[in-house]
């Protein structure tokens, strides 16, 4: 077994090499030795994928990591069973890339391949058998019976044969004793053969047949023939505009879709009349589920001040991997992404552009499409596989130069990156929480850069601080743009106070006369508002009355999150639902009311506010299924919603020019959470949200609802003041050892015994003690939430010290640390999940 620590070699396809070792997606932490077999040595490559047994009876599909001639000391080695590609679907220098991530982010390299290759491409399975390359007929010692017999003879005329074909050559249905037996004698292997779960699109179209199309008087006798039938006319002059055969008769060859041209109200049986007639012939064509699209405008001139960043991003480029465009909301960072796009494709290479999550990506991906056309490729969450497997395909035969993507766009088979630029980089959305890999898109796009030996651009009006850390030691190039694009002034803000009071709607306080006026005077003008509510721990929920009783969990130790719309009380940590009862189920009573006010209430209350105005909300609830957020987002780009209301989903990347005021909901949610990163967090929160606002000529009004006004933080906020706000900060994370002076990683234990869990954390601590380098160890202690999903949680915290190999040195240890635990009998089943660089 070769150990993922080793030296590694990536010697691409080299028919001299005796051993492979494979990555199985199996929860172990290396990759797999197996021999070459001599007739599958010439198909051999880095990244193909292949076919292997694992263990006694499984066959696997794993992918190709290395290739060698050290034979495994610990075992002998078994022969790859086949190749399953042509051309590799992995790239070797996305396999190096899987490799740091699992080493990294301390989780096994299977893993890794889980998260990185599309379902399409790995899942869907059939049973079939082969025959066992091991077996020997003349001297195996067991005899085999008549039909055994005649399983075997058709496997030696085809390399492989399915369940299904085993009951036509038997002409029996219960075939499992008998393949069953086979596998036991040692003769065949019975195993799942993946097939491409990927399904093409196929379109039916029509077309003119051939001697019409190309025969200017027969396509004139046609017309002629049709007069009178004016269904059958419509369909041809409506071929004719879109396919002009007259100018150019080659274009009929490709046809039309036939659903596009019903699609106006033309009769199907005058189509079929056509193609009974000779007219017109059907076929059926394989179609990109990814449209085609010219692109539609030149980009934009830049102003002075962006043509002035994007000259000064290229010169540090000339030394410098990666750079930091920190540009304030609205300064037009995205027109500069494109110019730097567009040198970059010109240039030959590849282009990735990273987003933080999809409610961003509709209005920047259209804009971008708008520039690019169908050299573009979209890739995100919503995708279906097939989409997704069309979007890896494209990238592999150099259809997409250029991708738009969410965090896993970073495993797309690129070979030749020349950039990747990754917006709004203080997201903490870029961070993957589960499952493993745990990591952080922003730092592990650098690092893929870095082995495309491309240029890292991380643009942010609020950047983080790990960033901006990182070019104020000089480690980044640094640009600032510090003004709004054209005539836009940056938002003027508004605290109100809500102080002293504590009554449930905040909107019938006195004291927030002054957002309902601005709305009004907004909604006076034809203008648009967003309000913002930060949902952090101010989820609503059902409480007695009497009694004081809230809906719990069954399995976690939290609340449940009541949703009205579907009437239901949920658990946002297991997904756990029930219906909100009638009466309380501890005292009966039955006067159970609200509390906390979620985006429902807020938009509630609003629309009694303000009758006249349209409403809409932005939250979980309303933009589950695919197209949610693009209809809201069409719809107030539309002007047909005056108010929107949401949760984080509106604080990010809208760029709508008439939105003049923007309402933060009681700001103080968004200081206190207990969290060294709270403060950078709510700077860049209440930023970004006041962003929205006034991004043309009318200046923005922010209003933010506090009942604590004179706090520090929203008079940074105010000032604008992120360097200031930044050295203040980086001092307390000095002082009590956080990031970016150290390193951080999270262990948390589980186990659904609440003893066998403390009693591991606890021996995991003893463990940690004996590692050798500097570090901080906190914990264990009971996690913040002590149960989720039935399982006792304890969390231990470990600063490391940034310098020289301290963070490799702990990850290994931690590493054969766990393996000994777990081969404790008492730990067998107890979980330890591994955080790098928590957030
Ligand atoms: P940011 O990403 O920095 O918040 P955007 O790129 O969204 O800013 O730009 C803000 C607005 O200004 C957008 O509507 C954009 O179309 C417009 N804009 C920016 N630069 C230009 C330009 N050079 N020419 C025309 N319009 C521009
Ligand atoms: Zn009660
Ligand atoms: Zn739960």
């Amino acid at each position: 077994m070769e150990s993922l620590f080793g030296d590694h070699e990536f010697l691409g396809k080299d028919s001299g090499n005796n051993f492979a070792d494979i990555i199985l997606p199996v929860p172990i932490p290396r990759m797999f030795t197996y021999k070459i077999p001599t007739n599958l040595k010439s198909q051999i490559q880095i990244g193909s994928r292949v076919m292997v047994q694992f263990g006694k009876k499984k066959v696997l599909t794993g992918i190709i990591g290395k290739v060698h001639n050290k034979p495994p000391q610990a075992y002998e080695a078994k022969p790859i069973l086949d190749v399953l590609d042509i051309e590799p679907s992995v790239n070797p220098l996305q396999i190096r890339f899987w490799v740091w991530m699992a080493e990294y982010y301390c989780c096994h390299i299977g893993e890794v391949m889980h998260a990185a290759v599309p379902s399409g491409l790995r899942l869907s399975s059939e049973s079939k058998i082969q025959l066992n390359p091991n077996f020997d007929r003349e001297e195996s010692k067991y005899p085999l019976d008549f039909r055994e017999e005649k399983i075997l003879e058709a496997l030696e005329k085809t390399e492989e044969i399915s369940y299904e074909d085993c009951e036509k050559i038997l002409g029996v249905k219960t075939i499992h004793p008998i393949l069953k037996s086979l596998v036991a004698k040692e003769a065949i292997l019975v195993y799942e053969k993946v097939l491409e779960k990927y399904t093409p699109k196929v379109e039916t179209r029509i077309r003119l047949t051939g001697d019409i199309a190309s025969n200017k008087t027969a396509l004139e006798a046609v017309f002629e023939g049709v007069q009178g039938k004016p269904k059958q006319e419509s369909i041809l002059l409506k071929y004719l505009r879109d396919i002009p055969v007259f100018q150019k008769p080659t274009l009929n060859e490709k046809g039309v879709d036939k659903a596009r041209l019903l699609e106006e109200g033309d009769s199907e049986s005058s189509l079929k009349t056509l193609i009974k007639n000779g007219i017109f012939e059907s076929f059926k064509v394989v179609v990109n589920r990814l449209p085609e699209e010219e692109p539609e405008k030149e980009p934009a001139q830049l102003s002075t001040t962006q043509q002035a960043a994007f000259e000064e991003i290229k010169t540090h480029f000339e030394n410098k991997q990666t750079v930091l465009l920190h540009g304030v909301t609205g300064s037009g960072k995205t027109e500069i992404y494109i110019q730097l796009i567009r040198e970059v494709m010109d240039s030959g290479s590849q282009v990735l552009l990273l987003l933080p999550e999809i409610a961003l990506t509709t209005q920047i991906v259209s804009r971008l499409k708008k520039v690019f056309g169908s050299q573009m490729g979209v890739y995100h969450s919503k995708y279906s596989d097939n989409e997704r497997v069309e979007v890896w395909n494209g990238v592999l035969s150099g259809r997409f130069s250029f991708v738009v993507g969410v965090r896993s766009s970073i495993f797309l088979p690129f070979d030749s990156l020349g950039m990747i630029i990754i917006d709004e980089e203080h997201e903490p959305s870029y961070k993957q929480f589960d499952p493993a890999p745990r990591f952080h898109a922003r730092d592990a796009a650098t690092m893929l850069a870095y082995f495309h030996q491309a240029k890292t651009l991380l643009g942010s009006a609020t950047p983080s601080f790990e960033s901006f850390f990182n070019a104020n030691q000089g480690k980044f190039g640094y640009v600032e743009i510090t003004h709004r694009f054209g005539d836009a002034t940056m938002p003027q803000y508004h605290l109100a106070d809500l102080a002293g009071d504590r009554k449930k709607n905040l909107l019938k306080l006195d004291s927030t006369r002054m957002m309902r006026e601005k709305i009004q005077a907004a909604l006076d003008k034809q203008e648009q508002v967003l309000i913002f509510q930060n949902r952090r721990g101010y989820s609503p929920y059902i409480q007695c009355e009497d009694c004081g009783w809230t809906g719990q969990c069954v399995q976690c130790d939290v609340s449940l999150t009541y949703h009205q719309f579907a009437e239901e009380m949920r658990c946002h940590y297991c997904g756990y639902k029930e219906k909100v009862p009638q009466s309380c189920p501890a005292c009966g009573s039955t006067q159970l009311t609200t509390m906390g006010m979620g985006t429902e209430r807020i938009e509630e209350s609003l629309s009694l506010l303000f009758p006249e105005a349209r409403m809409g909300r932005m939250d979980l609830d309303t933009t589950r299924n695919k197209y949610g957020y693009q209809r809201l987002l069409d719809e107030f780009g539309a002007g047909q919603i005056d108010i929107l209301v949401g949760t984080q989903m509106i604080t990010k990347g809208l760029d709508f020019g008439k939105v003049t005021v923007v309402g933060i909901w009681d700001g103080d949610r968004i200081l206190n959470f207990p969290d060294f990163r709270s403060g950078e967090r709510a700077y860049q929160q209440i930023t970004q949200v006041a962003g929205r606002a006034g991004r043309r000529e009318v200046q923005g009004q922010v209003i933010i609802q506090s009942r604590n006004p004179d706090n520090d933080l929203y008079e940074k906020v105010i000032k604008g003041d992120y360097f200031e706000f930044f050295r203040q900060e980086m001092v307390d994370r000095k002082k009590f050892y956080y990031p970016p002076y150290v390193k951080l990683v999270k262990i948390t234990t589980r186990h659904s015994d609440f003893k066998v869990s403390e009693k591991a954390a606890h021996a995991l601590h003893r463990e940690m003690a004996n590692i050798g380098v500097k570090k901080i160890v906190l914990g264990p202690e009971k996690g913040i939430i002590a149960r989720i999903k039935n399982q006792y949680q304890f969390e231990s915290l470990i600063k490391l010290d940034r310098s020289g190999n301290t963070q490799s040195v702990f990850k290994e240890s931690l590493a054969k640390i766990l393996e000994e635990l777990h081969s404790q009998p008492e730990f067998r089943s107890v979980r330890w999940i591994v955080d790098v660089d928590p957030s």
